[in-house]
């Protein structure tokens, strides 16, 4: 398409017409809008660390994503995505979180994805501590039923409780497990590593039926054939695909609050995320990037690249 024809969709704002470091500041420099009308696809912050165990600063993760999205170009030069050819994608904004109260955040986040979805339109989220994907579960069971679920992470975030809280960034599969939100023989737990409370910690998951693929199991290897595995299993079920930035190794993705060594690699994270292409991906998030310990601003800029390839991975990307 020349660059005289108009397009259907809207597009991102290209780096011939503004410099990348200029522009709106909103994903990948696309327009924005109020709500998820009209969208195939949105991409929308969650601004929130008051589920956080350990290092804060996942507040400010919606924002420096953002800000590291301007380098992004349209087209997947990997694997011939065209996204914004074939959907309409904005970026909606941040919710509106209440940073002095986690429960009523859940609440909040909830009804704000029950509207979201309720104009058919995927969520992709930026993060945000973990506890998020939990109340974005509720919804997203509310319109497809339980689903699927690919979490790829250092830590399997199936505890009962931190500090006898149910709802922290520790808890959200736990919650979810509880609520019947899953599917649970469809539950893939990817890179999960480091030290732990009990040799057994994993096996909570596995004894409900999860599929713990520990990080010992993916070191020094593609991933390609174990999602090619993943694909069978799931089939034509709903996917929610959570993305915790812990799961790379330190020496990519430093900027976060709970680091974990022998992590995955950037080329292992971009063989997961286009490895669900061709499944009935239905939302998907991007959490846990901590701007104040990204110097280099590289684990935002991570984020920003993995949330656009699950853009990419979408069904209606290649329809
Ligand atoms: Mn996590
Ligand atoms: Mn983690």
């Amino acid at each position: 398409m020349s660059a005289d024809t108009p397009h259907r969709y809207n597009q991102p704002l290209g780096g011939n017409d503004m410099p990348r470091f200029g522009g709106p500041a909103t994903m990948m420099r696309l327009p924005t809008q109020s709500s998820a009308a009209g969208l195939d696809a949105c991409f929308v912050g969650v601004p929130m660390d008051i589920g956080a165990s350990n290092r804060a600063g996942t507040r400010h993760g919606p924002r420096a994503i953002r800000a590291e999205s301007c380098m992004l170009r349209p087209f997947n030069m990997g694997t011939g995505a065209a996204p914004f050819d074939h959907m309409q994608v904005a970026d909606i904004g941040d919710i509106a979180i209440n940073t002095f109260n986690l429960k009523a955040t859940a609440d909040i986040i909830t009804a704000a994805y029950d509207d979201i979805l309720g104009h058919a339109c995927v969520p992709l989220t930026l993060g945000g501590d973990h506890t998020l994907t939990y109340p974005i579960l509720r919804a997203i069971a509310k319109r497809y039923g339980p689903v699927a679920l690919i979490q790829v992470d250092a830590h399997a975030d199936t505890s009962d409780a931190m500090f006898g809280e149910k709802i922290a960034h520790g808890t959200p599969f736990r919650r979810a497990f509880e609520e019947d939100l899953l599917i649970n023989d469809k539950v893939f737990q990817i890179g999960l590593r480091g030290t732990g409370y009990s040799p057994s910690d994993y096996d909570w998951g596995r004894e409900r039926g999860f599929t713990v693929v520990p990080a010992e199991q993916c070191w020094h290897k593609s991933l390609a054939p174990l999602m090619g595995d993943i694909r069978e299993r799931i089939g034509d079920a709903p996917l929610y695909l959570t993305y915790d930035i812990d799961s790379l190794d330190p020496a990519f993705a430093p900027g976060t609050g709970t680091v974990e060594i022998g992590g995955l690699t950037t080329i292992q994270a971009l063989e997961i995320v286009r490895g669900v292409k061709g499944l009935n991906l239905v939302g998907g998030d991007l959490v846990e990037v901590s701007p104040p310990y990204d110097s280099s601003g590289n684990t935002a800029l991570i984020g920003a690249n993995l949330l656009y390839e699950m853009l990419c991975s979408l069904p209606k990307a290649w329809s």
